[in-house]
């Protein structure tokens, strides 16, 4: 690696740094204990982009001068207001803008599109998630099973990790080879939540197709992190929340995705609401359901404007700086930090994630019997840096790359260095 450890190299990389510019765009927490913010935790909760205020308030102002016709007039009328995602969902999922669209919160967009995609029978009902499976995802699956009177204990079908916590996909081969006739559904994460590891999201898409299977994909930790292909990897769905990389403020506006495939079905399931309705005809109020084009039928409600209006700020930013351009930096700049930590602290500190499988997330764990990761946590808290505590024993650490810098990786080596020191003088 041509890395060097000092400052004054970092500060060259962010001069040198076509993105770095990004970065004012954002609101930074304060300063701690003396201490700068060193903010990783984007794959969290990203930081509010100041464009997010703005569209807020933009819409509040609307509210107050059009009432209801704020449904018809101002520059996004909130009747279409949700397709204005489409295309910058579009571009960070390599879907078409048909197959997209912003709607509800994630967990609950999973449960709509299993009530279309997860159609099981007696032979075929179980569903495959990963082993150590984000606990919304797992609750989401048992309870579609359980609603479509199945044992849950029986029907949830558990890819193992290894014991390094790697998910390899022969493993998952293994399982369909064995037991592919009774599985309904693949429901898989896009990155583990817990490691980071990417997982090999075509792979999955090509082996649960050959299986039978229908196949859903969780983009939580994927999404504004690394490339995806939707529309060629052709999941048949698959769903994600804005407010990690996507910095669109706690609980916003999710995305869902279906593939066209899908479309022109006949046989299509689905949970029906009026905003699915297809547009022209919705407001003549009738008995029947004409379903929208696309992805917009899986909608119910009319949207919640303001926490959709940070979603479109995002988008807007991520537009601007270009998916490539953030991915390039990305692998850069995590590499640079993984590489900080593991020659300074390598004796100490290990890293969970798999460096070539990984985006922008490092797990590290503490391999110092003497010392506790979460009190290393506490220390580095107090040293005003925010990764992320996850049960039993991993910090994670994530530079974004809109708003983080070669000097925010820097400076995080210095304040790990000075906590462990603090922590075995
Ligand atoms: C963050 C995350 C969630 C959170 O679900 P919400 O419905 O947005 O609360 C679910 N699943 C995974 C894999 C996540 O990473």
């Amino acid at each position: 690696m041509n890395f060097a450890d000092n400052r004054a190299f970092a500060e060259a990389r962010d001069q040198a740094d076509t993105l770095a510019s990004f970065r004012d765009q954002f609101n930074f927490p304060p300063q701690r204990n003396g201490y700068t913010p060193v903010y990783l935790c984007g794959n969290s909760l990203g930081l509010q982009p100041r464009l997010a205020v703005e569209y807020v308030q933009d819409e509040l102002n609307n509210w107050a001068t059009y009432a209801v016709d704020g449904h018809f007039h101002s520059e996004r009328p909130w009747l279409s207001y949700h397709r204005q995602a489409s295309k910058g969902f579009a571009e960070l999922t390599g879907a078409r803008p048909v197959e997209v669209v912003a709607m509800n919160t994630l967990t609950v967009n999973l449960h709509l599109l299993m009530a279309s995609f997860y159609r099981p029978t007696a032979e075929r009902y179980k569903i495959v998630v990963e082993e150590k499976a984000f606990p919304s995802d797992r609750y989401a699956a048992a309870s579609q099973l359980r609603l479509a009177g199945f044992d849950p204990d029986t029907g949830v079908v558990e890819w193992p990790a290894r014991d390094d916590g790697y998910l390899a996909i022969d493993d998952l081969r293994d399982i369909l080879a064995d037991q592919g006739d009774s599985i309904a559904l693949l429901l898989l994460p896009g990155v583990q939540y817990y490691t980071g590891q990417v997982l090999d999201m075509a792979a999955i898409c090509e082996l649960g197709r050959a299986a039978g299977c229908a196949v859903g994909l969780d983009l939580a930790h994927a999404v504004g992190n690394v490339e995806l292909k939707l529309h060629e990897w052709a999941p048949d769905f698959a769903a994600w929340c804005t407010y990690k990389y996507l910095n669109a403020g706690p609980g916003a506006i999710a995305g869902a995705f279906v593939h066209d495939a899908h479309f022109a079905a006949d046989n299509l399931q689905q949970l029906h609401g009026w905003w699915g309705h297809e547009e022209n005809t919705r407001f003549r109020m009738l008995p029947s359901f004409t379903p929208a084009e696309g992805a917009e039928r899986w909608q119910m409600s009319n949207p919640p404007i303001l926490s959709l209006a940070p979603v479109l700020a995002s988008l807007q930013l991520f537009q601007q700086a270009g998916l490539d351009n953030l991915r390039a930096k990305s692998r850069d700049l995590t590499a640079y930090l993984a590489w900080l930590v593991d020659t300074r602290f390598g004796d100490r500190i290990g890293c969970l994630t798999p460096a070539e499988e990984r985006g922008a997330q490092l797990s590290l764990v503490v391999r110092d019997s003497a010392l506790s990761g979460r009190a290393l946590f506490d220390a580095l808290g107090e040293l005003n840096v925010t990764g992320d505590w996850r049960e039993p024993d991993v910090i994670r650490v994530a530079p974004a790359p809109l708003y983080n810098s070669y000097a925010d990786a820097f400076d995080f080596a210095e304040r790990l260095g000075s906590a462990l020191q603090e922590l075995t003088p």
